[in-house]
């Protein structure tokens, strides 16, 4: 099942959409419960909503899709939103998770570090997610080292603590396309922490769709970043050092997960910082982050000067 957030027209608020099987058009949630007379056990224009509400959400999802009076709009009349377009929490992260960027980084610092035997967490404010296609912030007064990293997405369906490795994957409901844009420069300038050169305006973009977690193998999807329309990053999640079941079972220690918690699972090498010269984002390039089987995130690099 392929979910969406969208917007009919730009005035609209952000509803609920569920790809049809064509691929083509979405079911728009909320118009086709009222069009079937349908009580759904959650809000039918809230992701957020139908996430909490788990197995029975998903059921009933899939009863109201095979009702041939369901109300669907044509992908391409849709402005797609981040699928969870207000979160509530950070977006938790994971550094250092593909080798080939461990090492990259390690290289450029000219200095033997050790692999990690535990998973390096950070977190982007969740004023930094911003929609699939929509604009991300250039302001040269604040950065001019914007770097890419795209990663696979991780949405918590089910809540838990101290979760256990052999049952991390049950509290997943599902996966989207992020690009963990960073401020390269802020990411160094306050102490030993990323948070804040993780964290400007815009700099998550999240989408277009989430996939549930029946539908993919997360650890066998191709990803990659495109600036221009040329390859800077392509891997695939098969190299995540540290696999999703363990980020699960070491996050959720002594820290509870919520449904609708996202986790970013890290970026493979091509980072622009490592380059020979060192490249990085400027206005009018358009960054392109895709995950096979998920879609394709495209955001143009826009000035803004305050
Ligand atoms: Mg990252």
């Amino acid at each position: 099942m392929k979910l969406y957030t969208f917007r009919s027209d730009a005035a609209a608020a952000p509803t609920l959409g569920m790809q049809t099987a064509d691929g083509d058009a979405l079911i728009d949630v909320a118009a086709s419960a009222a069009a079937t007379g349908s009580t759904l056990p959650f809000a039918a224009a809230s992701m957020q909503s139908l996430i909490e509400s788990g197995a029975a959400g998903l059921a009933a999802l899939r009863t109201l899709a095979a009702d041939p009076r369901v109300v669907t709009r044509p992908l391409g009349g849709l402005r797609l939103c981040a699928p969870l377009p207000r979160l509530t929490r950070n977006v938790y992260c994971v550094g250092w998770n593909y080798l080939d960027h461990f090492n990259e980084g390690a290289a450029h610092r000219k200095a033997a570090v050790e692999l990690p035997d535990r998973p390096t967490f950070f977190s982007k404010a969740s004023n930094s997610v911003n929609g699939p296609f929509d604009p991300i912030p250039f302001n040269a007064a604040v950065s001019d080292k914007i770097d890419w990293e795209c990663e696979l997405g991780l949405i918590i369906g089910r809540r838990g603590r101290n979760i256990p490795e052999a049952q991390a994957m049950d509290h997943v409901f599902g996966y989207t396309v992020i690009n963990d844009v960073t401020a390269r420069d802020m990411q160094r300038y306050h102490g030993n922490q990323w948070f804040k050169g993780k964290s400007l305006d815009g700099s998550c973009p999240m989408g277009p769709a989430i996939v549930t977690a029946d539908a993919v193998d997360p650890h066998a999807l191709d990803l990659w970043t495109r600036v221009n329309g040329v390859i800077k990053q392509e891997s695939n999640t098969r190299h995540l050092y540290f696999k999703l079941p363990r980020l699960i079972a070491e996050l959720s220690q002594g820290l509870t997960l919520e449904p609708g918690d996202v986790i970013s699972t890290g970026t493979p090498q091509g980072v622009g910082y490592a380059r020979t010269p060192p490249e990085f984002l400027t206005p009018g390039d358009v960054l392109e982050t895709e995950v096979a089987g998920i879609g394709v995130l495209r955001n143009p690099i826009v000035a803004v000067h305050d």
